[in-house]
């Protein structure tokens, strides 16, 4: 299976403790990514799937943005991709 996207990052509360974490998996051909998520705010820990379009995904290739909610509390996130995760096209 050939990896689309990755990521795994440190996620901050609110008052900026990185408490919590964040896996995104998306494989080429597959209409959800997989999301491991562990909530900064509230500590809740799980692991789901997301439809790889919006509100999830925000925008177009190096500008794409991710919502995350917290299925707990509602905290929500949003990432950007980092420069270095961008492939160039060939
Ligand atoms: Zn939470």
């Amino acid at each position: 299976m050939q990896i689309e996207y990755i990521t795994t990052r440190t996620l901050e509360n609110s008052k900026g403790e990185p408490k919590g974490k964040v896996r995104i998996l998306k494989l080429v051909g597959e209409a959800n990514a997989t999301i491991e998520f562990k909530c900064p705010e509230c500590g809740f820990e799980a692991k789901w799937e997301e439809a790889w379009k919006e509100p999830f995904v925000e925008g177009k290739g190096a500008n794409q943005k991710f919502n995350l909610k917290c299925k707990s509390c509602n905290f929500s996130i949003k990432l950007s991709k980092l420069k270095k995760e961008i492939k160039k096209k060939k």
